[in-house]
């Protein structure tokens, strides 16, 4: 019987008896799940091409009787990437977003949106024409953005110039603000980024994935979205990337 049914992005795949599999995958109704597709490695007819990761598809799930966990129905796969699964070099950047985003506790009000942005991810990685060689930093960034810690670029935090005209704007990753080269940092870390940075997260904050493919900052421009990424991931989000993987801090 079945209890409800969502869209869903697979995340990872496990098996935890001969035939059975587990799939954490994530939601827009529910956020992320752990389902389980009893048979799913034999019987791959109610699953018919449904169980790999990044593969879109729409499941039915039914609750077990205690309540403590949900198992798969029946699957209709939407988008299997399949142009994404034969381009080697595109995998380890999707995957690394995957990780990413289930490491992320996305809270349930934005799981919509959350969902949304993965997909578009997916679908920028397998169709950008060139695939920034920091798709993935674009991402962490875009990600903090969403969940509520996305500066306004625009404008001096303090003083409201227009960086445009500043010529050293900095972000201050406490505060998830941005200042001018008059203002007083205060005691917070600060980021010094120059106007092309500024003008490469002020283009990943408002614009789809889609856009982001041509982005390849070089030299120190790159090194300070690094540097800008992985400070407000540590600080707003509480992770950090350690070998081949992100944990909680
Ligand atoms: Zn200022």
């Amino acid at each position: 019987m079945q209890d409800f049914s969502d869209k869903a992005i697979i995340l990872r795949v496990g098996r935890f008896r001969e035939a059975d599999l587990w799939l954490r995958m994530f939601t827009p109704q529910h956020g992320l799940l752990t389902a389980f597709a009893f048979g799913g490695s034999r019987s791959r007819k109610r699953f018919l091409g449904c169980l790999d990761p990044f593969n879109l598809v729409h499941f039915g799930f039914s609750r077990s009787r205690s309540g403590t966990y949900l198992s798969l129905t029946e699957g209709t796969l939407l988008d299997g990437h399949r142009g994404l699964r034969n381009a080697p070099a595109r995998l380890g950047p999707a995957a690394n977003c995957m990780k990413f985003f289930e490491a992320v506790h996305v809270e349930p009000e934005t799981s919509a949106a959350g969902f949304s942005l993965l997909r578009d991810t997916l679908d920028a990685i397998e169709h950008c024409e060139t695939l920034s060689p920091i798709f993935p930093i674009l991402f962490r960034l875009r990600v903090a953005f969403e969940q509520g810690y996305g500066p306004c670029l625009g404008t001096c935090s303090q003083c409201g110039k227009d960086l445009k005209t500043s010529v050293a704007p900095s972000l201050l990753v406490e505060a998830g603000c941005m200042i001018c080269e008059d203002c007083s940092p205060g005691s917070g870390r600060r980021i010094a980024m120059s106007r092309g940075a500024v003008a490469v997260l002020e283009q990943v904050r408002t614009e789809a994935p889609l856009t982001w493919g041509s982005l390849s900052p070089q030299g120190a421009d790159r090194r300070s979205l690094y540097d800008a990424a992985d400070s407000f991931v540590r600080w707003h989000l509480g992770l950090k990337w350690e070998d081949g993987r992100f944990l909680r801090i």
